[in-house]
């Protein structure tokens, strides 16, 4: 290969590099406008929250403060597929009216059409994650 190809070659590499880095790094923009989109679409845009960003968690998914309406979600559930984010975000969200699980929240975490899905594939992660410690 000629040194100019080669030039070239190894540029295009860094940039492609470059993009991949960050599409992987957790983006707490990201997370809030699609928080935004999950409200208007699920929940007619009347959900409030005060800050919405990713967090190292060691054992929860996401965690929402009720009483300050502040939206947390764990930093390792970033790789996880948009799917599964959402339902996280969600399902915090509906925290964001009712502190337990209760039928009201399930209500609401409902809306979200993936729920039951992204439930089953967070059990698999959590089940392989107890079953290897
Ligand atoms: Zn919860």
């Amino acid at each position: 290969m000629p040194h100019v190809e080669r030039e070239r070659w190894a540029e295009e590499m860094r940039k492609r590099l470059a993009k991949r880095m960050e599409r992987a790094r957790p983006s707490d923009d990201k997370l809030a406008a699609r928080a935004r989109s999950l409200n208007d679409l699920h929940f007619g845009g009347r959900l409030r929250w005060t800050s919405i960003g990713f967090a190292a968690m060691s054992h929860l998914w996401g965690s929402c403060t009720y009483t300050t309406g502040a939206i947390r979600i764990a930093t390792r559930a970033a790789s996880l597929p948009d799917g599964v984010i959402d339902y996280l975000v969600v399902h915090e969200m509906a925290h964001l009216e009712h502190s337990d699980h209760g039928a009201a929240f399930h209500e609401m975490e409902n809306r979200y059409p993936l729920t039951e899905r992204a439930r089953g594939y967070l059990m698999a992660i959590d089940h392989q994650v107890t079953a290897r410690t």
